[in-house]
């Protein structure tokens, strides 16, 4: 049957595959599709799939402890605290989070985008929260940080929609929560500030459907009774993360991909390529003498997700679809935002950022 409509040119690599800038789900590492691929009929000589193999059988069971020693491996995590593999995403995690740590105090939270937002949003739902500081395009002080008479405070250390992301860790007295989901394994972190992180695997550890949360061991069991057994930290901790079926799936290929980060030389490396990539499109955009636009506070850029505008909608539609003609996909902002959102996560080669530069520098002398 002929097409209803021909599809529209794309420059592809020598495998059929292009860059891809999306969000999330995002790149893979190719080595990592590459394996998968391989061994996705008889894995491990099991003479069946990933796919098909009970979650408790030893063999599995081996890729649950690895990919959680290869997280404690990659960030230096001390024994305190636990690594637990849940689903239900980032959005599961806005409630959970209060469900477990907020009793009679409120969380605090730091607003500086749409994820710290609805992360608020949620626990105040479920539980008692409050702002701790809202701020706009850029990360707050730590004066500004309203901490006080709160169970913890939470913040996002990457808004991936808005490009914004914290360079260090933030100074507060009490409990540190944090929502890593777009620069999970992307930079050292010193782990012992925090009482909590969580991330979504789909943006830079695997694919969609697991969510890794790094809990202190000491906050563990402190969740009402009336909590429901999904919704308690402490289920996943007193079983392994394996209370009921898991993501199999996508804990697997998360394996695959921390494997990878450990052979490439782990976080230090990943950071360096991080500022690489994203300092080369930043310095296209502020030579670009305005054709190129950011509004983020210089030291909070996000060095995981480069947002930017051009001077009407119909250049950066222009942008987009000329991008896509050259094998460079999935540049258009978030719907709620607008404007180009190239996301530069640790699968994205340093000359992937370097053909958009290229593409940008070409586009800019056309249009300009
Ligand atoms: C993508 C994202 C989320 C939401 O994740 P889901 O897995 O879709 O629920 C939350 N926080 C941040 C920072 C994100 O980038």
């Amino acid at each position: 049957m002929a097409p209803l409509r021909e599809a529209p040119f794309v420059l592809r690599m020598k495998n059929g595959r292009v860059l891809n800038f999306g969000a999330g789900p995002s790149a893979m590492p190719l080595p990592v599709l590459e394996q998968a691929q391989h061994e996705f009929l008889n894995w491990e000589q099991t003479g069946v799939s990933i796919l098909e193999i009970s979650h408790r059988s030893r063999q599995f069971m081996k890729v649950v402890e690895e990919t959680q020693e290869n997280i404690r491996r990659l960030y230096g995590i001390p024994d305190d605290y636990e690594v637990l593999f849940i689903q239900g995403g980032g959005h599961m995690q806005f409630a959970m989070v209060p469900l477990n740590l907020a009793g009679e105090k409120p969380g605090a939270y730091a607003v500086n985008g749409i994820w710290s937002k609805k992360a608020l949003a949620e626990a105040v739902k479920v539980g008692s929260a409050r702002c701790a500081a809202e701020c706009e395009g850029r990360v707050p002080t730590a004066e500004e940080l309203d901490t006080q008479d709160s169970a913890y405070t939470y913040y996002c250390s990457n808004e991936t929609v808005n490009g914004i992301q914290y360079q260090e860790v933030p100074r507060t007295d009490g409990l540190l929560v944090a929502d890593m989901s777009s620069d999970f394994l992307s930079r050292p972190v010193p782990i012992d500030r925090f009482g909590l992180i969580f991330a979504g695997a789909q943006k830079n550890l695997g694919p969609a459907g697991l969510t890794v949360v790094i809990v202190r061991k000491d906050l563990l069991g402190k969740a009402s009774p009336k909590v429901p057994t999904m919704l308690n930290y402490e289920t996943y901790a007193k079983s392994s993360s394996l209370y009921n079926t898991p993501p199999v799936f996508s804990i697997y290929m998360s394996w695959l991909v921390t494997k990878w980060i450990l052979r490439e030389g782990g976080l230090k490396v990943m950071h360096d390529r991080a500022k690489t990539r994203s300092s080369l499109i930043y310095d296209h955009i502020d030579r670009s003498e305005g054709f190129y636009r950011n509004k983020i506070n210089k030291a909070d850029r996000s060095r995981m997700n480069v947002v930017f505008n051009l001077k009407s909608k119909e250049l950066e539609e222009r942008f987009v679809t000329e991008a896509q003609e050259q094998g460079l996909t999935s540049l258009k902002g978030h719907r709620l935002v607008g404007g180009i959102r190239a996301s530069l996560y640790n699968a994205m080669p340093v000359d992937g950022a370097e053909r958009l530069a290229d593409f940008m520098s070409a586009f800019c002398e056309r249009n300009a």
